[in-house]
């Protein structure tokens, strides 16, 4: 037996295991340190009122012999689709049911999708960005090329028509850097892609913190996507789903590639390898798209916002230059003074007892960066602002 050559191009472990790790041995040294912690994009909000009784109304039916549910369809329940269908369409995105598939999160979704494509594509991927785009293709051995997300392009960069890529990742509002393409920008990309029979990966997880009009919630709000753009989604940051685990990926009829259509494929692999989302967590997650559901986790994203908000006023007063926040849970700062992102990190640790993330965690480009993430207690965020005013300003 060979084990796979390409998990050593990978960094020997993931970026947040070595956030915690170091965060640990803080906390071992330091037993009465009372460490704030902004650096996991976890939420922290209790699920909906309205998702927790259609969860526990969907576990008694799992407990009467003439309700009770085994499999479920491969793709998911029809009921759930067409609630995510509805949702879409309140944006004037029309969707069949068959375009859109149920999964356990768009993590897996994101490291899975990469099935469709032969392995020696070319992928394109923004630097800095969530590292599982980059670690996913590299175990798969495809070619990758950069995008280049640096401060002067806003951390948005456009497509440069030099560069030949046949798979483009993006993700809109930006995970770390909180930064969002507006629809003029994304037609751009709809534009190379098309031009270049290339398939973009439109990782939508944050679209519910999106509020600036011209920023679309999804890429098939830009005429033309339907035929060159999958979309990823996720309920864990709409509806605090991360620990609950149950987004949907949208594949349209319509991308078809030498000859193939996706859907078909991605429905063929899904029914070799996915055994579909349990009954009563899709009943939770169809909750989640009701009138009251919705407006109860638009509250939950409000609060993460008003936090988000608070650290930028901190950072503000303390005159460093910060982006995102505007529609993203995530604040993405300049370290001080030229400072690395790393000792940046730790300065931050020992000093002020307050955890963030290295942006070098997210690509080369994120180095001298830092991500503060506004899910957390709304008390404890604003501590953790003070703190930073008077360890910065
Ligand atoms: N995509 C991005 C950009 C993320 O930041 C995250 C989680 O942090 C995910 C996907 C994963 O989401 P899920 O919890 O649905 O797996």
């Amino acid at each position: 037996m060979k084990p796979n050559p390409y998990f050593a191009a990978l960094q020997k472990s993931y970026l947040f295991i070595d956030i915690a790790r170091r965060v640990s041995a803080f906390t071992e040294a330091n037993p009465n340190a009372d460490v704030i912690r902004l650096g996991i994009g976890d939420v922290t909000r209790p699920l909906a009122a309205p998702v927790v009784a259609a969860l526990e109304a969907a576990s008694r039916e799992m407990g009467s012999a003439d309700t009770f549910r085994g499999y479920g369809p491969d793709t998911g329940y029809p009921f759930l689709k067409e609630a995510v269908r509805g949702y879409y369409a309140k944006r004037g995105v029309r969707l069949d049911a068959d375009e859109i598939f149920i999964s356990d999160g768009c993590k897996s979704d994101c490291g899975n999708i990469g099935e469709l494509f032969a392995a020696d594509n070319t992928v394109l991927i923004p630097n800095p960005v969530y590292p599982v785009y980059v670690d996913s293709n590299l175990m798969a051995g495809r070619p990758i090329v950069y995008a280049e997300a640096t401060r002067e392009n806003g951390f948005l960069p456009l497509p440069d028509r030099g560069v030949k890529a046949d798979i483009i990742y993006i993700c809109s509002p930006n995970n770390p850097t909180g930064a969002a393409y507006t629809q003029h920008q994304l037609a751009q990309w709809v534009d190379y892609a098309r031009g270049n029979d290339a398939v973009i990966l439109f990782d939508a997880a944050y679209e519910c913190f999106v509020q600036t009009p011209d920023v679309p919630h999804s890429i098939y709000e830009v005429p033309g996507a339907e035929d060159c753009a999958i979309e990823l989604c996720s309920l864990s940051k709409t509806a605090g789903f991360t620990g609950v685990r149950c987004g949907y990926t949208v594949i349209p009829k319509a991308l078809v590639r030498g000859a193939e259509q996706l859907n078909a494929l991605w429905a063929r692999r899904q029914g070799t390898k996915f055994n579909e989302v349990s009954y009563i967590i899709q009943r939770g997650a169809e909750a989640v798209f009701t009138e009251a559901g919705m407006a109860a986790c638009m509250e939950n994203v409000a609060y993460y916002k008003k936090n988000t908000a608070v650290l930028s006023a901190a950072l503000a007063q303390a005159g460093i230059w910060h982006s995102g926040g505007q529609n993203s849970p995530y604040i993405w700062m300049q370290c001080p003074g030229g400072m690395k992102s790393w000792d940046f990190f730790d300065m931050l640790l020992d000093k002020a007892h307050v955890v963030g993330t290295p942006g070098a965690g997210f690509g080369q480009n994120g180095e001298g960066f830092f991500r503060l993430t506004g899910f957390g207690n709304a008390a404890r965020t604003a501590e953790a602002a003070e703190r930073l005013v008077k360890l910065l300003g």
